[in-house]
């Protein structure tokens, strides 16, 4: 009897999961990546004990390591330069492993690309579900991007399609709908760059947090790897920070007061660097995640915001549980993923409400917070103050660390 076969779209943490985790339990998958190209090393991503545990199970908990540096010492600065130790996403509760997104993607694609067809350059252009099937037509641009490349285009059947290409996800829309049905602005704005110098008057293991009402800068530090700086910013008009470079929105968001040096340095750092991200932050809300054969997977189906840290743990465990009830459904994917998605819904909504809850912990949002924020970190700065506040905060960090996917 012929294997079953999985159209997985998007070769990020949720696509690389599902791939794999779909070999295990005997599914083949062509795995499509719009990218003509692997992408870099990413960002700041912080694992869990929600992500831990599916990695562990899918075999790539070791190679994916831990970035993070006892000995580093996280400094919350003002602008005109002085700082005093507090606090960084190290020392909060669930011992999460710090790593780079590329860590957790690298890790993934090296373990299945033996085991599953791999297509850059592609893209599903219709999807057409019947009973039996889902036929997909799938668009491959190769050759040279600037001149518009050559495109080919086929129509293959699949027995399910995973759509685990992210916040703008052509699966939804192609599916379910209008990004607008779905994406919920949350009125932030990120950026993010690896920091290619050290911040003068700063060791390169050292963390940095510069939080004021609306916006904030955090500097990342990891084990053999340079930094990585997290510009964010909160805004009313997403439109306009796009009609302007990146670098200038930036500026615009952090003035008009004077910089000072290490917000300074961060935005010149952050405006030279050639890789960067630059984007608005939504939350995808969605009734519904899958059709009979079609399912929508990490931050294309739930976004929950990196302020919640749980977007790449989310995405491991929805794939480690996918393979779970498919399994335990042999034959009948709608069972298998109206299965799923009952069992995954909570978790998902508590991770939702967490980015909200969380967003004040990266950026204060009103000057009463940045004053409670200043507090704390006063009473971080001494060992006793900072395990009174590990106890404060165990709870809200708890649900972080649930190994929801086991079982
Ligand atoms: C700055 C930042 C910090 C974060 N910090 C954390 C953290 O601390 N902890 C945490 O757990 N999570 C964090 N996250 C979230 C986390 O990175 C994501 O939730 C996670 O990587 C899962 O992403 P994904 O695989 O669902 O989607 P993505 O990473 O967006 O991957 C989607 C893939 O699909 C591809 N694609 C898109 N469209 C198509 C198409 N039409 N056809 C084919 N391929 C397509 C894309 O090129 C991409 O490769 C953070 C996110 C950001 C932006």
């Amino acid at each position: 009897m012929s294997k079953p076969r999985a159209l997985v779209v998007g070769m990020g943490i949720g696509g690389l999961a599902t791939a794999l985790r779909l070999h295990d339990i005997g599914w083949e998958s062509v795995l499509v990546e719009r990218a003509p190209e692997r992408r870099g090393a990413g960002y700041f991503v912080a694992m869990f004990g929600a992500g831990k545990g599916p990695a562990g199970r899918l075999g790539v908990l070791d190679t994916i390591g831990n970035r993070t540096d006892p000995a580093s010492i996280t400094y919350d600065v003002e602008r005109d330069g002085r700082r005093r130790p507090g606090m960084g996403y190290g020392d909060v509760p669930g011992a999460p492993r710090l790593v780079l997104r590329g860590d957790i993607e690298g890790a993934l694609f090296d373990a299945v690309e033996p085991l599953a067809e791999m297509r850059f350059g592609t893209t599903p252009v219709a999807i057409e579900e019947s009973a039996d099937g889902v036929d997909v037509t799938l668009r491959t641009t190769t050759g040279d991007a600037t001149t518009g490349g050559h495109s080919t285009e086929t129509t293959e059947r699949f027995g399910l399609v995973v759509g685990a290409d992210g916040l703008r996800s052509t699966v939804r829309r192609l599916a379910f709908g209008p990004d607008a049905d779905y994406m919920r602005p949350f009125h932030h704005i990120l950026g993010v760059s690896v920091l290619q110098e050290p911040v003068p008057g700063f060791k390169p293991t050292d963390g940095i947090v510069l939080a004021e009402p609306g916006r904030s800068a955090w500097v990342f530090p990891f084990t053999d790897h340079k930094p990585t700086v997290l510009l964010s910013y909160r805004t009313d008009d997403e439109d306009a920070q796009f009609r302007r470079s990146p670098a200038e929105s930036m500026r615009r968001a952090f003035g008009p007061e004077l910089t000072g040096p290490v917000l300074g340095n961060l935005l010149d750092q952050f405006e030279a660097a050639d890789d960067k991200l630059f984007d608005s932050v939504h939350q995808v809300v969605m009734p519904r995640w899958h059709t009979d054969r079609v399912v929508l997977l990490g931050d294309s189906a739930w976004c929950v915001t990196l302020y919640s840290g749980m977007g790449a743990s989310s995405a491991m465990a929805g794939a480690d549980l996918l393979g779970t009830v498919l399994q335990r459904n042999p034959g009948n994917p709608a069972r298998a993923l109206r299965e799923w998605e009952m069992r995954l819904r909570p978790f998902i909504a508590t991770h939702q409400a967490s980015g909200r809850r969380d967003l004040v912990m990266f950026i204060p949002q009103t000057r009463r917070d940045k004053q409670t924020r200043t507090f704390t970190q006063t009473l971080l700065g001494n060992p006793t103050g900072k395990r009174l506040m590990q106890r404060i905060l165990a709870p809200q960090f708890h649900e972080k660390s649930i190994d929801f996917a086991a079982a």
